[in-house]
């Protein structure tokens, strides 16, 4: 069967018609032949094993049990009747429920026949049940047993209520294969296939549905995998190069006197090895014809500021300006301190445009980046109105990207002729693999190691019983000097109780450090954001020891004194989170601390959480205990990028295929970038289908 014949509407395979094709359409989003062989099982149950009703768990999992049925009864209930059939092995007896369809097997079992019953057992009042199983005449299922692995095809209430049950979708299965002779067109390439030993088309779906073994359906699961991964790649890897060489950008061909004397007199640090090497590789994008699209990944505290700083300097050395933007005013105003501070000595004008600028201030601001006096703007939100024109943008940035969305990013594109170039900074780390499926079309670079000299956090765990304790290692810090962030939890739904666990703990906090000794600041989301800034600033000035906050300060706050960090509930906090609120302190030269505070009640995963907060500072770490225990769908930036669609391939378990089939999807275009050549010509026409049928574009947004 090839690509167009795999297109054919579900209702003309045999044992469909209408009201089951509406029924599958609807309940599992099969419409044709190749949506229901793309159906792939949940999991396998070896029907060579049979239970005995004596060794039954109650855990109420499928078996299938060999015996007889001795006795059938209708029971009258309250609502409806139900058949009630007692069934029989040598170890003991079960009882088989039907409360639909009961006339039909009323008239058709047999009794006292040896029976096969599949489904699931239902533990009740002492004795075992399974309601609606799948009966067969012990004769009849030797003889059709084709696979000692039955697949188990997921399913809905729904479905199975209207008859369509495992072995019926089992059956539709054996039908496709039947119509197509069991000959299925290759969909990947001759090379590939010899070279990864992969199973052929054919036999992979063949495999997949009913294994002949468990090491063929391991080599069937390997060769799908793979194929949805390579195309997936495939088409993030054209997008990429399709960007390349037909979005035009300004080509930035030199380095000049801004980096040079920057560079070479004024860097207040020797850089480490990741930032040269990604400095590296941002000059060779500007450098090039194409617009750069780039995303750089650190964690916090990582150095990503000088990077943005030289980048910019690249393009005011090319006769360009540049923009910063944050995703909020307090950050912006930190990031225009520091570059200007940075940027003393060179000859550059810097401005600040936030949501508080004055209307003269941005009236002179306008003015001036229209007729080219100014250099880097840096600000919030703000730098997006249309009102802000510049002269010639070369390089756009965007910090902490998870606060932006897609359409804000691309509103920057339309502030020029040619779109500037764009960098994106991360701090939240996203698996790399994970930043391969989601960020595939944008280029990548990663500061993988922090400055030298940093001390590491120290991070505890302390059940709210110790709290006299660690106020009073808060006090003593506080005396040292140093500052302290607590932290409540803010989580949506129940703002309001949030609220009160915030407003609690602060009058707590506010009896045991009482002023004048102790000053403290207080931010949630329900202040007015003026008021905000004006408690953050009260704190970043060091007039308050403490900062009382919800998790508004996550993002990028920068105060080196602040040396505790202190976390409410930390049993409520996501990973990441825990990980960007950790990050607010070791920010200075003194040793600082993550104080996780939680009750007693600890459910697993919050365990995990905790644990590893004890026992890591790497992001990446963290981001991949992260993963593995929230599945990619809660992960920032991730929720439309289609990681979840995968059909067959699993995000998290599956990283090493992901690699190989990119490396490969790689490989192909660059030799073949439109795939050409007679040896790609099944992945052409695959490709095509895919892109044809839309399949493709359930990946990517
Ligand atoms: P982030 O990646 O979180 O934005 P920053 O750019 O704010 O990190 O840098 C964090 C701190 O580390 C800043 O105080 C910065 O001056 C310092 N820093 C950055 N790079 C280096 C380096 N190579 N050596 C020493 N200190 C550095
Ligand atoms: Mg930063």
């Amino acid at each position: 069967m090839n690509a167009s014949q795999l297109q054919t509407p579900i209702e003309y395979l045999k044992g469909v018609g209408p009201n089951r094709a509406s029924l599958l359409r609807t309940e599992l989003g099969i419409n044709t032949y190749q949506d229901l062989l793309n159906l792939f099982p949940n999991r396998y149950l070896d029907r060579t094993q049979y239970y005995k009703v004596a060794g039954l768990q109650r855990n109420s999992a499928d078996v299938q049990i060999i015996g007889k049925i001795t006795h059938i009864k209708m029971v009258e209930q309250k609502r409806g009747k139900r058949l009630v059939a007692t069934f029989r092995d040598e170890t003991g007896t079960m009882e088989l429920i039907w409360f639909r369809g009961q006339k039909w097997i009323k008239e058709n079992l047999k009794l006292n026949e040896p029976y096969v019953v599949f489904g699931k057992t239902k533990w009740y009042n002492g004795s075992f049940s399974m309601p609606h199983p799948e009966l067969e005449l012990l004769k009849e299922h030797k003889n059709k047993l084709r696979s000692s692995m039955q697949a188990i095809y997921p399913s809905t209430e729904k479905l199975t209520n209207s008859g369509i049950t495992n072995r019926v979708l089992n059956g539709l299965m054996e039908q496709v294969f039947l119509e197509a002779k069991n000959s299925f067109a290759e969909t990947l390439s001759e090379p590939l296939i010899e070279t990864l030993k992969l199973l052929s088309k054919s036999e992979a779906v063949f495999n997949i549905h009913f294994p002949e073994n468990a090491d063929r359906l391991a080599r069937a699961q390997y060769r799908l995998k793979f194929e949805e991964l390579f195309y997936i790649q495939l088409q993030l890897i054209r997008k990429n190069l399709i960007h390349k060489s037909k979005i035009k950008g300004y080509p930035f061909a030199q380095v000049g006197d801004h980096f040079n004397t920057f560079f070479k007199h004024h860097l207040p640090f020797e850089l480490t090895n990741a930032q040269k090497r990604v400095v590296k590789e941002i000059r060779q994008d500007l450098g090039s014809n194409a617009q750069m699209n780039r995303l750089l990944q650190g964690d916090v505290g990582s150095g990503k500021t000088i990077v943005a700083l030289l980048s910019m300097l690249i393009a005011l050395d090319n006769g360009f300006q540049a923009c910063l933007m944050a995703p909020t005013a307090i950050l912006s105003v930190q990031h225009y301190t520091g570059l200007t501070e940075l940027c003393n000595d060179l000859n550059i004008r810097i401005s600040l445009l936030t949501g508080s600028s004055t209307t003269s201030e941005r009236r002179k601001i306008h003015e001036n980046l229209e007729n080219g006096s100014l250099d880097i703007l840096i600000g919030t939100h703000a730098l997006l109105e249309d009102k802000v024109k510049f002269k010639n943008l070369g390089l756009a940035i965007i910090d902490e990207q998870h606060r932006f969305g897609v359409a804000q990013r691309s509103k920057l594109w339309h502030k020029n002729e040619l779109p500037p170039h764009i960098l994106v900074m991360t701090a939240t780390p996203i698996p790399r693999t994970l930043a391969m499926s989601v960020y595939g079309d944008l280029d990548i670079s990663v500061i993988d190691e922090l400055p030298p000299g940093r001390k590491e956090i120290k991070t505890v765990h302390r059940f709210d019983s110790n709290r006299l304790k660690v106020f009073k290692f808060i006090k003593d810090e506080i005396k040292l000097g140093r500052q302290v962030y607590i932290v409540y939890p803010l989580i949506q739904e129940s703002e309001v109780l949030d609220y009160k666990d915030l407003m609690d703990g602060y009058e707590s906090i506010v009896r045991d450090f009482p002023q004048p000794a102790y000053q403290i600041s207080i931010v949630h989301g329900q202040m007015k954001p003026a008021d905000k800034e004006f408690e953050m600033n009260r704190f970043i000035k060091g007039e308050t020891n403490i900062m009382v906050a919800t998790t508004v300060i996550e993002v990028g706050v920068n105060v080196p004194n602040a040396s505790v960090m202190v976390i409410e509930s930390a049993e409520r906090f996501g990973l990441s989170q825990l990980h960007q609120l950790r990050g607010r302190v070791g920010r200075g030269a003194e040793q600082s601390y993550n104080i996780l505070m939680t009750s007693h009640k600890l459910s697993a995963d919050a365990k995990i959480r905790l644990s590893t907060m004890t026992g890591t500072t790497d992001g990446f770490e963290i981001a991949e205990v992260d993963l593995k225990l929230r599945g990619p769908g809660d992960i920032m930036g991730t929720q439309q990028s289609g990681v979840l669609n995968l059909k067959i391939a699993d995000i998290v378990n599956d990283t090493e295929i992901l690699k190989i089939a990119r490396s490969y999807a790689f490989q192909i275009l660059k030799a073949d970038p439109n795939l050409l050549t007679p040896e790609n010509f099944s992945i052409k026409n695959t490709f095509a289908q895919l892109v044809k049928y839309k399949n493709i574009w359930n990946y990517i947004s």
